[in-house]
């Protein structure tokens, strides 16, 4: 049998790093058995869903690199398909129209809890014959009375729930749209779904779901709650913790790659092994592995994961994703250095491609001033030789390239008999507009001849200014 998994997102937010490590086991489980992996969109409930958020889930996915095989399917197109099936059960005698008021339920509820009863359905409509004037009635699922549903959660291990405590669910509401817990069966059903992954705050729905797979005749799916993650003070991830959408992350710089490592690593491991990439997981990812209990968000750790793919991956992958960076700061790429360069001698320098990108806007846009800082310490009366000096020995070269710059660099200080950070330094602000950069040599190299010369005449301008308003 084709293993076939279903990632199953409701678009009534952005997609959260929960969805994304679900999505990311859902797809592992399936590549890992070269079965399918699906997307559906849980778009029933009219009220709280969003184009937006559908597009922020498709855009995660497409970031993530999590390429489904079917879909996206979208439950709003399949109510006649939901209808029918309902019209089915109705035939069967499986569901039944309740009648029962709002008054009448709340009534039922107050009683019951007042009695120390757990608040449920009592079954009132389930042999009803008449049919009210003037009352859209509900669907109910005729859930089973006696016996027990038993299932084995390949995280949780052997559930048993006993149907008296299950009521009768309502599986249409009064204008006839399906609830949850309905269209999600049918959906796993027809979508032939074999391995359903989910939080485990959908735990509580199993139960009722697997007696709905019954009435329709169908076999059941295994299926694995995993657990959810906690922020690092141990409440549950939410936005107070910082960045939860998957999104934030593309936004704040960091790979897809590492993400990706760092969630598959928020409940299930390998050995002590930290580093994963997509090619491992999916050799190794078992979803019986996956631990029960939640874990914890820590950023650190991202960040850490996320350096050391700045630095492992081909230069042309992390390359690619920086572009879209640049692409936000505005910052015109064809007016400076290769990206692939670019990436070779930065990458190890920064946490994120967003502080890459930062860093290298000198690379390939001028500035206006120097850095405050910097020009106060290194752009000072006694830098004026070094710089002179620097600008002689550069104009000269004909190879620019890191080797040669070096050597000038270096004999320039010979000559002076100074140290090289006191031609480098002022150098390095001439040409950068602050103190920081890779090292001297790689930082001419990108930035150029032209750009290199004129900023180092702008910054003998600046030194000149400053020494006439010292006089
Ligand atoms: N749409 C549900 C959610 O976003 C998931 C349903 C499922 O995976 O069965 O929580």
């Amino acid at each position: 049998m084709t293993i076939r998994t279903r990632f199953a997102p409701s678009p009534t937010g952005f997609l959260h790093v929960g969805g994304a490590r679900t999505a990311l086991f859902c797809y592992l489980q399936a590549r890992h058995h070269h079965g399918a992996f699906i997307l559906r969109v849980e778009d029933t409930d009219l009220e709280r869903s969003t184009p937006e958020s559908v597009q922020a889930i498709l855009d995660g996915m497409q970031w993530l690199g999590l390429d489904y095989d079917e879909g996206p399917y979208f439950q709003t197109e399949r109510f006649d398909r939901y209808h029918a099936v309902i019209e089915q059960l109705l035939m069967q005698n499986k569901a039944y129209r309740c009648y029962c008021s709002k008054t009448r339920l709340d009534e039922l509820r107050e009683a019951q809890m007042a009695a120390g009863d757990k608040p449920r359905y009592d079954g009132r409509c389930r042999e009803r014959t008449d049919v009210p004037d003037n009352v859209q009635p509900v669907i109910r699922f005729r859930n089973p009375e006696t016996n027990d549903v038993v299932f084995k959660d390949r995280v949780r291990g052997l559930i048993r729930v006993a149907n008296d405590e299950l009521d009768d669910l309502i599986i249409a509401r009064p204008d006839g749209s399906p609830t949850y817990n309905f269209t999600v069966v049918v959906d796993d059903i027809d979508m032939r779904i074999t391995d359903v992954i989910r939080g485990d705050d959908h735990i509580n729905n199993t139960p009722r779901q697997i007696n709905i797979y019954h009435a329709l005749g169908a076999e059941p799916p295994v299926f694995a709650h995993v657990p959810m993650i906690l922020g690092d003070d141990g409440a549950r991830l939410s936005k107070r913790h910082g960045a939860v959408s998957v999104l934030q992350y593309r936004d704040d710089g960091y790979l897809p790659q590492a993400l990706l490592n760092y969630l598959v690593r928020l409940g299930w491991s390998h050995g002590d092994d930290e580093v994963f990439s997509l090619q491992d997981m999916v050799h190794l990812f078992d979803i019986e592995t996956v631990n029960k209990k939640p874990s914890a968000f820590n950023t650190d750790k991202l960040i850490w994961l996320n350096q050391h793919w700045m630095k492992t991956l081909p230069a042309a992958e992390v390359a690619s994703h920086l572009a879209w960076h640049f692409q936000q700061a505005d910052i015109d790429l064809s007016r400076g250095p290769d990206l692939i360069a670019l990436v070779e001698v930065q990458a190890e320098r920064v946490k994120t491609l967003r502080e890459l990108a930062e860093q290298s806007r000198p690379f390939y846009q001028d500035f206006d001033a120097f850095d405050a800082g910097a020009a106060k310490k290194h752009l000072r009366p006694v830098a004026r030789l070094p710089l002179e000096q620097a600008g002689k020995a550069l104009r000269e070269l004909t190879d620019w390239s890191a080797d040669p710059l070096q050597q000038a660099i270096q004999q320039v200080a010979e000559s002076l008999e100074v140290n090289l950070g006191k031609v480098a330094q002022p150098l390095r602000v001439a040409v950068m507009g602050s103190g920081v950069s890779p090292s001297i040599d790689k930082t001419l190299e990108l930035v150029g001849r032209e750009r290199t010369l004129a900023r180092i005449d702008q910054a003998l301008l600046f030194i000149s200014k400053r020494e006439s308003n010292q006089r």
